[in-house]
């Protein structure tokens, strides 16, 4: 199959799950490694959640949504995409987030009190952010407003898998252009639905006449078992509400940034790496996933080498170093 299903295509904004371009990337040894420049899907919204909110947007409004409560650390890439999107298609929102240890306003805890006034944003402390969930729900059934929904931490759902899947129909259509064929793909994963969306927009589109792709997934948020168990619920309940045949010819294989690896911890080296990366490639990458995932997948490169292209996956955002910038000035 060349594109998604329709029923899929039908559910997704092809204005916001644009086409991105790929080029290569200079490594010193020589193996054909690329970048597909998702970071290059919008100026203020981290790529990847870009292509989710893609289908979860048209998904809000044919239900006629009115108010949203989302839920977040206060560094979250997620909330700030969601109140730029929920703004524009004037969709009212709460944000529900977990008070920060550090009091000063920056990164993106900055962009979401610039983007939101002091009623939509509810503040939850350490203590009580694990009823978060219960609390948001009971402040939407209070709200005068039928029609509202909530957004658990990280949007993870059906409703921005479809918008996810236009990844690998993108690739495709890179691939095509450029007469290539990516054997190893490294994607990084939070909540998981990215890679998931890859894996399975893979499913719907390859083809048994082409070498199995290997999809190298960079746990940065998640682990292996939780993104295996996600699959395999998610692949069904896919199948089912778009009435798909889901093939998984791909391997997956899994790989742990070595890099300051527990999520949302930072420390000097990599720092170091985002200032090298940035000298070496003329990439700008956000600390909190990009640097982690890229310093993993080249090192995994040289490890377990193949002659066939490569490709990087680079969701991130140069927005995401702003919240660093006292750490990386040397
Ligand atoms: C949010 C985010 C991810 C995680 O995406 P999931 O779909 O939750 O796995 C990965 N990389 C970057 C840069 C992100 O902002």
């Amino acid at each position: 199959m060349k594109n998604l299903p329709i029923e899929i295509l039908d559910a997704v904004d092809h204005t916001l799950a644009k086409p991105t371009r790929i080029h290569p990337l200079d490594t010193a040894n020589g193996r054909p490694f690329w970048i597909k420049r998702e970071d290059e899907l919008s100026s203020g919204i981290s790529g990847s959640k870009l292509r989710k909110y893609a289908s979860l947007i048209p998904y809000l409004k044919k239900k006629g949504v009115e108010h949203v409560a989302m839920i977040g650390g206060p560094n979250s890439n997620n909330l700030v995409g969601l109140a730029q999107l929920l703004r524009e298609n004037d969709i009212s929102q709460t944000a529900f987030v977990r008070e920060a240890a550090d009091a000063q306003l920056r990164g993106n805890a900055l962009l979401l009190d610039m983007l939101l006034n002091e009623d939509e944003i509810r503040f939850i402390t350490r203590g009580q952010w694990q009823a978060v969930e219960t609390t948001a729900r009971t402040y939407l059934d209070n709200l005068p407003i039928q029609k509202t929904h909530l957004l658990c931490e990280g949007c993870f759902g059906i409703e921005g898998l479809p918008g996810a899947m236009t990844l690998a129909a993108d690739i495709l259509r890179n691939e095509e252009e450029s007469n290539l064929y990516f054997e190893r793909i490294y994607i990084d994963c939070g909540t998981g639905l990215s890679a998931l969306g890859l894996i399975l927009g893979l499913a719907c589109l390859s083809s048994s006449a082409r070498p199995k792709r290997e999809i190298v997934v960079t746990l940065i948020a998640e682990s292996e078992e939780g993104f295996l168990q996600k699959l395999k619920k998610l692949t069904p309940s896919l199948a089912q509400e778009y009435g798909l045949e889901l093939n998984i010819r791909d391997h997956i294989r899994f790989i742990k940034p070595q890099l300051s690896p527990k999520f949302g911890s930072i420390n000097k080296s990599l720092f170091e790496e985002c200032r090298k990366i940035a000298q070496n490639t003329g990439l700008i990458m956000d600390p909190t996933y990009s640097v982690k995932h890229y310093h993993a997948a080249t090192n995994d490169l040289s490890l377990n080498s193949i002659k066939k292209p490569s490709l990087f996956i680079f969701n991130g955002a140069a927005l995401g170093v702003m919240g660093f910038q006292d750490k990386l000035s040397p």
